[in-house]
């Protein structure tokens, strides 16, 4: 008897792809499974049984890479579970180099590979031709080869999950089209479909290339735009074999992967042709794209080098398929901002059938869980905010990410397309001073500013680019004289109402219940005190907090608090990033420069460290808030948009005499790291506590109502162990350049990863900051008693561990307090 159409259940999945069925089996694996999943077409027929099927585990974030090789498992064991096959093979894959520079990436990987977990052997061309007898390698200088890769069945994959979740009691029924989402009061209540209505307590967007319309029916930001990728499959070439491994050759913009006796070769081309500018039809089901072959010639031509076989080979099929993209080439995952118990899973940059095991127990885990359970903040979908959204600037922007694959991943390299997205009012000044920009949330920010007659261009290399010099210039006068950072794009936050300070007072790890004019350092933790942020809490009155946090925050922490604040409670939030520039004036000299323009007493016990004053600036009021991050004197100076510009000048003119330079964010992360600040989402992570990053002075453990977290610090105090530690090192030789992700030894074994890293020019070496990991503990006698080395694209460099940051201010210090945000008078 056919069964009727649901009225309720508790997950409705919107999307029959292989990541909506993989949310499916994995509530019910959980125990939910009260979950109807709707699919508009038949199962897998949007994106996903096209895909090529590769699966290659290592992402340069771990928890990223820890997602696949869960997924590798999964797909490995699926079919024995729900008796469907899923075509996965264990082939191993290998990714070979053309130039030295190429190499130096692949073992670069293979260091943070073995960080990491993941099996891998860096090999010559030779051998790798040994295991891919088809290629060919003169222009080769080497491969790495991962045993565990492999590639799999993309629609027997989707259905073997969607068999697996009906097992458990999962409806999965097609030809069902969702055309509106339910809310009541910022909440979804359930889905309106061409079928009927169905209520739900939670509703996942799992609509792929679709998912942007879907989220748009809610007011959900969901940026992704689509844009055509493809391959070719060829007939049968002679040493092609079913265990062939899958083979990437990202110089040439190309991978392959046998089938049927014969090639797959796709690829990803530098600049991509975006599609579906006017929406994506409703019926686009099993369907594709007319072939390009002028599109498709640059990938063409270098697979002809690769395989000179192909020259003579008949290609069968042309697949062009449109797939979702990003703006950074991450997917989308969590919770909306904008409307509770609304999930999202989507835009998966050609990595969907790779991700899909490890995302969709991710996802699932977040639903039961109401939070997420491990560290995915390079996915998060409040990394991205409703500019974001813009249809013009995703268009322009996915012609880029498609390409950055297999793009050299220079390590600071910058997006070109799309850009200038969001600028500063000094943006014009800056750039008339030489600044080189880059681009962080959308904001253009001087990287580090170019001399006379130097080009303000970056020059990419894995060793010292051509800035080495100018941010030496600028970390110098910054810790002789002073230096101004446009730092305009902190997020800022206004939080104010009868119940802010009682409510802030248990969302932050530290006392913020301060008197009015203070500004603390804190961190904001998750149930298992683990950093969900790190910020500057400012209290401007008795019911009236400013909050400054990292530029790429502000919707991700604003999202947070808000689902933090009791529903009956009077407290409001404002985002207020764009009503202020914000200047940091930081340096021993920024005293001096400061009292010329002001009339308030800057002097210590007039304006003491950690303390926020309005005061005159020049013809501008603005607020002042004595703390820097680069633990020097100093006022990051909070200035209403309007008068930046004043502010600005006038302190270039009184600053003159004393040396005050203008610098950039690369000064500002050498000099951070010096004084061994932590910075969030490298060193802070919701998998760190303040014990692991060493920041218990930061926590207030004796607070009347306490703070959200405290109990997972009391539990981890007890355990009186720290398995986890944040270290801060400095490598030896001082020719090295260290840029974080880097493999570190402890006498000879891998003991943790580089978290942040930069030159160090006061102290004329690389400085890190790294994490350590050691299950029989990290103590004082382990960092002190250790050898350790920093594997550097498989060249080893003794480093020294420092418990304490090494460089000390030359000038007079006032008070070295305890809590690390210290500077000198
Ligand atoms: C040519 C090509 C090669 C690729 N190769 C690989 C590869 O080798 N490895 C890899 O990891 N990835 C690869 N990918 C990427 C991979 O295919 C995708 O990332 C993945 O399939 C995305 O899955 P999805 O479930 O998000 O989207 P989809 O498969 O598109 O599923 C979304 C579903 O939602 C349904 N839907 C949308 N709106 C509604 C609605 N209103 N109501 C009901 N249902 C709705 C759609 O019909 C669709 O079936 C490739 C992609 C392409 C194009």
């Amino acid at each position: 008897m056919a069964q009727q159409f649901p009225t309720q259940a508790r997950v409705v999945i919107i999307g029959g792809g292989i990541i909506g069925c993989s949310v499916a089996y994995h509530l019910t694996k959980l125990g939910w499974t009260d979950v109807v999943l709707l699919e508009q077409g038949q199962l897998s027929g949007g994106t996903t049984w096209h895909a090529a099927g590769l699966v290659g585990q290592l992402r340069s974030h771990a928890n990223m890479t820890s997602l696949i090789k869960y997924s590798t498992q999964l797909y490995s064991e699926l079919e024995a579970e729900t008796g469907l096959a899923t075509g996965w093979k264990n082939c191993g894959s290998l990714s070979v180099a053309r130039s030295a520079d190429r190499m130096t990436v692949l073992k670069r990987t293979a260091a943070s590979a073995r960080a990491q977990g993941v099996d891998i052997e860096v090999i010559s061309a030779r051998e790798a031709q040994e295991k891919w007898p088809v290629m060919a390698i003169d222009d080769l200088v080497g491969a790495v080869w991962l045993p565990g890769d492999g590639k799999a069945n993309p629609t027997d994959l989707t259905q073997s999950l969607a068999k697996g979740a009906r097992n458990r009691g999962a409806r999965v029924i097609e030809r069902v089209r969702v055309t509106g989402i339910q809310t009541k009061d910022g909440r979804a209540t359930g889905v309106s479909t061409d079928k009927g209505d169905i209520a739900a307590e939670i509703v996942v967007n799992c609509a792929g290339q679709w998912a942007r319309k879907v989220g748009a029916m809610c007011g959900v930001t969901v940026p992704l735009h689509s844009a055509e990728h493809m391959y070719i499959v060829t007939g049968k070439i002679e040493g092609v074999h079913p265990d062939l491994p899958v083979l990437r050759d990202p110089d040439g913009y190309i991978y392959f992967k046998e089938e049927v006796g014969g090639l797959v070769m796709g690829g990803f081309e530098p600049e991509a042709k975006p599609w579906g500018m006017k929406g994506i039809p409703d019926d686009f089901e099993f369907a594709l794209l007319p072939d390009d072959w002028d599109q498709f010639e640059i990938l063409m031509q270098n697979a002809l080098i690769r395989v000179p076989q192909l020259e003579t080979s008949e290609v069968k099929k042309f697949y062009n398929g449109p797939e979702s993209f990003t703006a950074d080439n991450n997917f989308i995952l969590g919770e909306a901002p904008e409307l509770k118990n609304f999930y999202v899973g989507a835009g998966f940059n050609s990595m969907g059938i790779a991700s899909a095991g490890g995302a969709g127990r991710a996802l699932a885990e977040w639903i039961v869980n109401g939070a997420a359970t491990m560290d995915l903040w390079p996915v998060d979908i409040r990394r991205f905010a409703g500019f974001n959204n813009n249809p013009r600037w995703l268009h322009d922007r996915v012609k880029e990410t498609l390409g950055l694959h297999y793009a050299m991943p220079w390590p600071n390299r910058e997006l070109d397309t799309a850009r200038p997205f969001r600028r500063s009012a000094l943006y014009d000044r800056l750039a008339a001073k030489g600044a080189c920009f880059g681009s962080k949330m959308g904001w253009e920010r001087a990287n580090w500013f170019a001399a006379q007659g130097e080009k303000p261009e970056t020059q990419y290399a894995f060793g010292k680019q051509n800035w080495h010099e100018a941010v030496k210039r600028e970390m110098k006068a910054t810790r002789e004289a002073s230096g101004i950072f446009d730092q305009t794009s902190f997020a800022k936050i206004l939080v104010q109402g009868r119940d802010a300070a009682r409510v802030l007072n248990r969302i932050c790890a530290a006392d913020i219940d301060v008197e009015i004019g203070r500004s603390i350092y804190t961190g904001l933790l998750n149930e298992r005190g683990g950093y969900e942020s790190d910020l500057t809490v400012m209290r401007l009155g008795r019911d009236k907090f400013l909050l400054v946090t990292g530029s790429a925050q502000a919707v991700h922490d604003a999202d947070w608090i808000s689902k933090n604040v009791p529903e009956d409670a009077h407290v409001t939030l404002t985002d207020v990033t764009s009503s202020y520039a914000v200047l940091a004036l930081m340096g021993p000299r920024s005293r001096d420069i400061l009292t010329k323009l002001t009339s308030a007493d800057l002097s210590n016990t007039g304006f003491p460290f950690a303390t926020i004053r309005e005061i005159d600036i020049g013809y501008a009021t603005a607020y002042a808030n004595r703390m820097t991050y680069v633990g020097e004197l100093g006022w990051e100076l909070i200035v209403p948009t309007e008068f930046a510009i004043g502010v600005y000048e006038a302190l270039h003119e009184a600053g003159r005499v004393h040396g005050l330079a203008d610098c950039g964010y690369y000064a500002l992360e050498a000099l951070r790291i010096e004084k061994g600040f932590r910075a969030w989402s490298r060193e802070l992570t919701p998998d760190i506590t303040p014990y692991e990053a060493g920041l218990a002075f930061a926590v207030s453990m004796d607070k009347p109502d306490g703070f959200i977290g405290k109990e997972a610090l009391v539990a981890a105090k007890a355990k009186g162990k720290l398995t986890r530690r944040i270290v801060q090192f400095t490598v030896d030789d001082a020719a090295p350049m260290l840029w974080g992700g880097e493999l570190i030894l402890r006498d000879g074994k891998p003991v943790g990863e580089v978290r942040s890293a930069a030159y160090g020019h006061t102290l004329g070496r690389s400085v890190a900051l790294g994490l350590l990991h050691n299950e029989a503990g990290i103590d004082k006698d382990f960092i002190e008693s250790g050898r350790f080395e920093i594997d550097l694209a498989g060249e080893r460099y003794t480093a020294t561990a420092h418990l304490k940051a090494p460089y000390d201010p030359k000038s007079e210090r006032v008070k070295a307090d305890s809590t690390e945000l210290h500077e000198a008078a």
